[in-house]
């Protein structure tokens, strides 16, 4: 994986797992991504994101 880097701050970000997600008001589980070691700027992996949206979008369409 490339290393990542904050926007803000021009520093490599950690690799964490518990970044905090919610969804149209619904939590969602601790999803794997990026935090900002200086200034806590979280940003999340891309696909994953995409998987975990559309999981969730289907979950409370009922499908
Ligand atoms: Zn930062």
């Amino acid at each position: 994986m490339a290393e990542w880097f904050c926007s803000k701050c021009k520093v490599a970000m950690a690799e964490v797992d518990d970044i905090k997600l919610t969804y149209n008001e619904v939590d969602l589980p601790e999803a794997p991504g990026l935090r900002c070691p200086q200034c806590g700027t979280e940003f999340l992996l891309d696909d994953y994101v995409t998987g975990e949206l559309k999981s969730a979008e289907e979950m409370l369409e009922g499908k």
